[in-house]
This record gives C-alpha cells, sequence and structure tokens, in this order.
C-alpha cells in the first residue's frame, strides 16, 4: 500500500530556502525520500507562479532557480531517487489549468483564505493579476498531472490542498474516474506548522525578511539568533519568563532533540524541564539562544558544506534539471492524454468516433 504513494511538492523560486521550509515541509521530503516508502517522488522549482506576483522581476525568478536547486541538494534531495524540475517546462500544466478554470467559481477563489491573506500581505488593493488570483487552480494542476497521492506542506497550504481536492472530485464526477484527489501530510510537530520569523511575525517568509536561510553563514545565523525575539517582559533574568510566542523556545520544540541536552546543556535533562525553569524566572535568554546557537549550528554545517560542494558545479545542476524537467514531462503528458479522453476532446486518436460519424453522416 505505502509503496503506491506518489509525493509531489514545490517551492517558489522567490529566494532561498529557509529554516521554515526545512522543517514545514523539506526535512519530510527528504526523511520519506530516504525510507524508500513511496514510488514516486516529484519536487518542483515553482518559476511560473513566482511569476505571478513578480511579473515585472523576471530576473529575481530565474536567479532563485537555481539557489532553490541547491538548497534542495543541500538538504539531501537525491536526484537518483526523486525528480526534481522546473514548473514552466512542462506545458501540460497550463493546459491542465485551462480546464481546471470551467470547474471553480471566481467566489470560491475569493473564498480560499491563503489567496485572501496573501493578497492582503502583496498590496495588491484592487491590481490583482488574474494569474496570482487563479494559482490554486494551476497548483491543483501541478498535484494532479503527477496523480501525487501525498503533499508534504506548510500548514498555510491546507486550503490549497482542499481546493485541488474539490477540483478532482468535480472533474471525475463530470467526466469519469480520471484524477487522483492528494492528501496533505501536514508536520507532526505543531511548532513546525508554521514557523514564526525571528521577529516573532506569525510566518517566517521570504517576503517579510525574517529568516534564517539555510545557506547563512555560521556568523549570519548567530547574529540571527542574538537579536531574535523573545518575550518582552522577560527584561531582567530574575523575572518569570513566558514560552508561548516566545520564538526562541518554538524554535528550540522544531529543533532540539534530547541528545542536544547531553552534548551542549547537560544541566536539564530535557525541554520540559528547561521550559520550566524559564518560566519560574532565573534563566536569562542569552543562556537559552546560546543553546539555540549549538543545536542550529550541528543542524545547518552539513546543509551549507554540502551546499558548497554542488556549488562547485553548476553546469551539472541544470543538466540534472534538465533531465528531470524531461522525465516529469512524460507522466505529465500521458496524464493529459486520459484527462484529453475523458473529457472526449481526442479526435484523432479515437478510431471509434470517426467511424461512428462517418456511419452518421452516410446514413443521412
Ligand atoms: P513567498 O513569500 O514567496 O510565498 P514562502 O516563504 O511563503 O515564499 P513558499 O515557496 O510559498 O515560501 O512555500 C514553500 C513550502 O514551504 C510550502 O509547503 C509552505 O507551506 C512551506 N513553508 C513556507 N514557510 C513556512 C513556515 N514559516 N513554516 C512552515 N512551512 C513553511
Ligand atoms: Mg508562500
Amino acid at each position: 500500500m505505502a509503496k503506491e504513494k506518489i509525493i509531489l511538492t514545490g517551492d517558489r523560486p522567490t529566494g532561498r530556502l529557509h529554516i521554515g521550509h526545512y522543517v514545514g515541509s523539506l526535512r519530510r521530503r527528504v526523511e520519506l525520500q530516504n525510507a524508500g516508502d513511496y514510488k514516486k517522488m516529484f519536487v518542483f522549482i515553482a518559476d511560473a507562479q513566482a511569476l505571478t506576483d513578480n511579473i515585472d522581476n523576471p530576473e529575481k525568478v530565474r536567479q532563485n532557480v537555481i539557489e532553490v536547486a541547491l538548497d534542495y541538494l543541500a538538504a539531501g534531495l537525491d536526484p537518483t531517487k526523486s525528480t526534481l524540475f522546473i514548473q514552466s517546462q512542462i506545458p501540460e500544466l497550463c493546459e491542465l489549468s485551462f480546464y481546471f478554470m470551467d470547474l471553480v467559481t471566481v467566489s470560491r477563489l475569493q473564498r480560499n483564505p491563503t489567496v485572501k491573506t496573501e493578497i492582503q500581505m502583496r498590496n495588491f488593493e484592487t491590481s490583482i493579476p488574474v494569474g496570482f488570483f487563479t494559482y490554486p487552480i494551476s497548483q491543483a494542476a501541478d498535484i494532479t498531472a503527477f496523480k501525487a497521492t501525498t503533499v508534504p506542506v506548510g500548514e498555510d497550504q491546507e486550503p490549497m490542498i482542499e481546493q485541488t481536492r474539490e477540483i478532482v472530485r468535480r472533474f471525475n464526477y463530470i467526466y469519469g474516474e480520471t484524477l487522483v484527489e492528494p492528501e496533505i501530510l501536514l508536520p507532526d510537530n505543531a511548532a513546525c506548522l508554521r514557523l514564526p520569523g525571528t521577529d516573532g511575525k506569525a510566518k517566517m517568509s521570504k517576503s517579510l525578511g525574517n529568516c534564517i536561510y539555510l545557506s547563512d553563514s555560521a556568523d549570519e545565523v548567530q547574529k540571527k539568533i542574538k537579536s531574535m525575539y523573545t518575550d518582552p517582559n522577560h527584561l531582567r533574568v530574575t523575572d518569570p519568563g513566558q514560552i508561548e510566542g516566545n520564538t526562541v523556545f518554538t524554535y528550540l520544540d522544531a529543533f532540539c532533540r534530547p541528545e542536544h541536552f547531553e552534548r551542549y546543556w547537560n544541566e536539564y535533562p530535557n525541554l520540559d524541564e528547561l521550559k520550566a525553569h524559564y518560566q519560574r524566572g532565573g534563566l536569562g535568554d542569552m543562556k537559552v539562544k546560546k543553546f539555540l546557537n549549538e543545536i542550529m549550528q550541528e543542524t545547518l554545517e552539513p546543509i551549507r558544506n554540502r551546499r558548497k560542494e554542488f556549488e562547485k558545479d553548476i553546469p551539472a545542476i541544470y543538466d540534472m534539471l534538465k533531465k528531470g524537467c524531461a522525465t516529469a514531462r512524460e507522466t505529465a503528458a500521458a496524464t493529459l492524454d486520459e484527462v484529453r479522453r475523458s473529457m472526449k476532446i481526442n479526435y484523432f486518436d479515437d478510431v471509434e468516433l470517426i467511424a461512428e460519424q462517418a456511419k452518421r453522416f452516410s446514413a443521412e
């Protein structure tokens, strides 16, 4: 059963990947990949989607395609096990989006909570690009063209997957069982569902400039951790501190494992005891931040080092992506053949249709 899983996810090439991407989706993809618990795995760079809100900045998207590819490889995605590709190189995705547009109403798109928040975030006011407004439809095409069963993403993507499921149900109801309804795979650790930014804002996001990037240098990471948002009322070491909404503790929830205490801070047996001390008072932010820094350095160092290795042969990465695009395109093309057949727009390969029509006209 498990071997039937087809996994698909992607990221927008609007910047380098950060630790929010890592805990929200990337770490899970690598785990799934290495467990071999799937039939196929597709990971794509959503350049066409990135252009929907960066239409006047194609150079930014172009530059970041390779940055994201490097982050993928550095994090442990392996092109011999997963197909890595670039969205715009698969024209079948546009075709499928075009058909899906008839299955979704404008009001349904307007109600999509992610679209709502993202429109607000981008200050489009009344000039929302149609392509941006309809991106849940193109996302449905990305997922279904590969018959993905499982989509590992952060919580912000939940309404997107729900909308995809609706499109699939509607398509299959009208045209017959053709497409697969995907399931969302959320991180099982609550802190990873939507990792906050270093400024304490609700979501670490490239667009908000509150990120720790996977490729940040050791110094940059340390600096960012030092200036991180904690509990604004925890002024003196002796003051009781608050854990809720304290970003340093949220990051510890996301990254800290029992062995980190053995290695870096054996005064505490586990995170619960550390939290209890902080809440009682008598524990300063700097000590907790120092511990977090040790953990982040341990986590990020191998990623950073692998990235440096891959950076030495950039042409090889483009070559790998080109091969990935070819493989991905084959799969998408096969699905589109089925889609066209179900939608009765496969005129030329339908021998029966031609014979039937010939008979109809000869009888008249
Ligand atoms: P942009 O600001 O351009 O939208 P982003 O930082 O939101 O960029 P995306 O490329 O939109 O990143 O998201 C890629 C994947 O990473 C999605 O699965 C998303 O759910 C996940 N993700 C992004 N930010 C976070 C976060 N802070 N916590 C958990 N998951 C996240
Ligand atoms: Mg986003």
